[in-house]
């Protein structure tokens, strides 16, 4: 007997992510059903996607609100705006599994409300464990809520302890391409162009975590993900440089075994094994071929020319609000990095700088979670629109 369809919401359907997903379900008719699809401003890519998905609800941004109803109005499709609205649709009955790929801090309301529903989540958005990392692991816990991972290296790890959930991690390792500007120096870095840190040499991905790749702070941000869902301090996760990106992460247990999982660069996998776990479905993505990568090749990350890495092991060690203090200076000055307004090396100084100002909290509550985010925010937008020397 075949199993019922999978009944999908995507949140961020208009992203790198989102049409990754959207690509394995057009691969997987008889598995996958859309059920929801949303995004922010790309309201014409969205209308394609629902007409061609014919999902029960999409969600966008306000200003494109009345456009996307106006063209969807003929269609047996409900439109809707604003951030509760993420928070509903997603806890709709019919929603099965939720894809988490909005980027940022805009991710995490929707994705706990997801939690609070009971739907299992595939998550991509891994700002949302950044940020909240405490309260969100322990909702799910509470509500028995899985967290399927889409980042590579956390589904590379996540795969590696497939049969092995009772024996202990000794530690994990984090592979990082180490973005375009690996090998460079500080004086390198404080001239680099927006183009020049967009060009990510291995993946294709959304603007924000491209620049994230860049600065090592993607890979910041994933040392706290996977202590949150895989239980780690931080001293058992470490960073190797891997350039070819093809070993997506390891893990070393207690009797000094390493296993790695490893395939050609292609987030499709961990997306569609987040989808389908603990099934692997058959796939006609890409095959590796051991001849054409004849050395793998790994080195340690610089940390002082990238030094995103030391401040997220800092902000995860003092843990409380300071993860999502980092995660909010990251954001405004990623941004006002692609605006012009910063350079380069400012992104991590102005990170540091607002770890050091905003009022620590041990531990948040939500709303305590969304002031720090709004202070951090604050402090950040002042640092970069005065262009001081950071
Ligand atoms: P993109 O920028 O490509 O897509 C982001 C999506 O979120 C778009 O659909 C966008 O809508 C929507 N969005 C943006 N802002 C808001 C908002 N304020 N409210 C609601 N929706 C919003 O990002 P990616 O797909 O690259 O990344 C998504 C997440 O997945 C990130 O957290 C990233 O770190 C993570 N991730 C991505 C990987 C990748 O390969 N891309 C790999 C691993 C993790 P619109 O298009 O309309 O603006
Ligand atoms: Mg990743």
């Amino acid at each position: 007997m075949t199993p019922p369809k999978k009944r999908i919401a995507i949140l961020g359907s208009t992203g790198s992510i989102g049409q990754q997903t959207l690509d394995i379900v057009r691969a997987n008719p008889d598995r996958l059903q859309v059920e929801v699809l949303t995004a922010q401003n790309n309201a014409d890519l969205l209308i394609e996607q629902a007409i061609a998905f014919e999902p029960n609800a999409v969600v966008v941004g306000e200003e494109k609100y009345k456009y996307v109803k106006e063209a969807l109005q003929k269609h047996d499709i409900k439109v809707f705006t604003g951030a509760d609205a993420l928070c509903q649709v997603v806890q709709m009955e019919t929603v099965d599994i939720v894809l988490a790929a909005i980027v940022g801090f805009a991710g995490l309301r929707s994705t706990i409300a997801a939690i609070e529903a009971g739907k299992p989540i595939a998550l991509a958005n891994k700002e949302t464990l950044v940020v909240a990392g405490a309260l969100v692991t322990a909702l799910a816990k509470e509500k028995g809520v899985n967290i399927y991972p889409v980042d590579s290296e956390h589904s590379a790890i996540f795969q590696c302890l497939a049969g092995e959930f009772h024996n202990k991690i000794e530690k994990i390792y984090l592979t990082a391409s180490g973005g375009p500007f690996r090998g460079k120096d500080t004086k390198f870095l404080s001239s680099v162009t927006k183009a020049e840190a967009l060009k990510h040499p291995n993946w294709s991905m959304g603007a924000k975590i491209t620049i994230d790749s860049a600065t090592m702070m993607n890979k910041g941000l994933e040392i706290i993900e996977a202590g949150w869902l895989f239980g780690l301090k931080p001293e058992q996760i470490e960073v190797i440089i891997h350039p070819q990106s093809i070993i997506h992460s390891l893990v070393q247990f207690e009797d000094g075994s390493i296993k790695a999982q490893m395939g050609l660069p292609d987030m499709k996998l961990p997306i569609q094994y987040a989808l389908f776990y603990p099934q692997r479905i058959a796939s006609t993505f890409k095959r590796f071929d051991f001849a054409a990568y004849p050395s793998l090749t790994f080195e340690k990350p610089d940390m002082q020319t990238f030094p995103a890495i030391q401040l997220a092991y800092e902000a995860m060690k003092k843990g409380g609000n300071l993860p999502c203090v980092l995660n909010a200076a990251n954001e405004i000055a990623v941004g006002a990095f692609l605006n012009d307004e910063i350079r380069f090396n400012d992104i991590p100084a102005v990170v540091e700088k607002c770890m050091n100002k905003v009022n620590y909290i041990a531990t948040p509550s939500l709303p305590d979670y969304i002031a720090s985010d709004t202070e951090a925010r604050k402090e950040a937008q002042s640092l970069t629109k005065k262009k001081i020397s950071l």
